[in-house]
């Protein structure tokens, strides 16, 4: 048996990606597939969404575009982080597209000057005069998904500095405001966590008609009970204070399950279960109602529980959590499927 299996379930992305089109209406749906497609697998999903529609793919760093280059020739791929000199001359061979926030602007490479509105982080405070080589114009949004008042003023602050500009694609919303604010669609949308059907808002991901696209189960590999007074793992962080069964997950921090993740619920046989005491680098522990055999299953995503729900108790977001589950083969077995 494995220690854990995740599947990427692309029918649910697909439906995802259908959602968001419709949403979007003219505007384009721009699939962003960093951080290997928030731990999704970045050329799955961008075979999937491809499919469905999408008509770029953007990424962090020309080192996460080439690979899809391969897969993908003809496809728009927009590398959305700083670029070295090397970057530069990569991206120019591989036929990518560079978002720029500093002069000068790289030649004999298509360029997306991007305008800092607001986010206080990559950006221009000002657009300079048009190179040819611009074929694009984007900001970020720092509050889509918190304020959308500020978000408006960052959008509305762009197209007053764009408004000379023409035959050039302008973007600003990311998913967040693709979802709730009509007026960041412009030419075309930014969207990452809800293609993987995970919410922005960190609500549950059906509010806005959301699948969750990735499942993460495991199993009992051991259960016992502990006695009054005895404790499980380290730091003997849980100490029963009754006779209580305990199951062992074995699935840990460097899987991904990260030690802040001590009190949150995972299923086990259908039934909500805490996880209790020091989350182990190999191993969790779960408070069980009664003896279960080995071998049970344990659902730590998926079936109902929600990404979202881990986020809070571990007090981060579903972004970090997703990009830092390990699918490594030594550690899980990855799945694809279809539903
Ligand atoms: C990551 C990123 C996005 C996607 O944001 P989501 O909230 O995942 O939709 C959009 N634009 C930029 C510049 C990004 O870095």
């Amino acid at each position: 048996m494995h220690r854990s299996e995740i599947t990427i379930d692309l029918g649910a992305l697909r439906r995802n990606a259908r959602r968001l089109r419709s949403v979007l209406g003219r505007s384009q749906l721009w699939a962003v597939v960093k951080a290997d497609g928030y731990g999704h697998g970045a050329v799955d999903v961008a075979g999937a969404v491809l499919g469905e529609g999408a008509l770029a793919l953007c990424v962090a760093t020309v080192a996460e575009a080439l690979p899809l280059r391969r897969e993908f020739p003809g496809v728009r791929i927009l590398v959305l982080g700083p670029s070295t000199e090397r970057d530069v001359a990569q991206a120019r061979d591989a036929d990518l597209d560079l978002a720029v926030f500093d002069e000068p602007i790289p030649e004999g490479v298509r360029v997306h000057l991007k305008l800092d509105t607001g986010m206080g982080r990559w950006g221009l405070s000002e657009l300079p005069g048009p190179p040819v080589n611009v074929v694009g114009l984007m900001s970020h949004l720092a509050t889509a998904d918190s304020d959308p008042g500020f978000a408006r003023g960052q959008i509305q602050r762009f197209e007053e500095a764009t408004a000379r500009w023409s035959n050039v694609i302008r973007h600003v919303a990311n998913s967040a405001a693709a979802l709730r604010i009509p007026e960041s669609r412009l030419d075309a949308a930014r969207c990452g966590i809800a293609l993987y059907g995970m919410s922005p808002f960190g609500e549950p991901p059906a509010v806005d008609g959301l699948e969750p696209v990735l499942r993460w189960e495991s199993y009992l590999a051991q259960v016992r009970q502990l006695a009054t007074g005895e404790s499980t793992g380290y730091g003997r962080v849980f100490v029963a204070c009754e006779p209580t069964w305990i199951g062992l997950v074995p699935v840990g921090y460097a899987d991904g399950f990260r030690r802040d993740l001590t009190g949150t619920r995972v299923q086990v046989e259908g039934k909500a279960c805490r996880v209790v005491g020091a989350v182990s680098m190999d191993a969790i522990a779960v408070e069980l109602d009664r003896e279960l055999p080995a071998g049970t299953p344990v659902t730590l995503i998926g079936h109902g529980v929600l990404i979202e729900d881990h986020a809070r108790a571990a007090d981060t977001l579903n972004y970090e959590l997703s990009t830092r589950i390990n699918s490594s083969p030594t550690r899980a077995r990855r799945v694809v499927i279809d539903a």
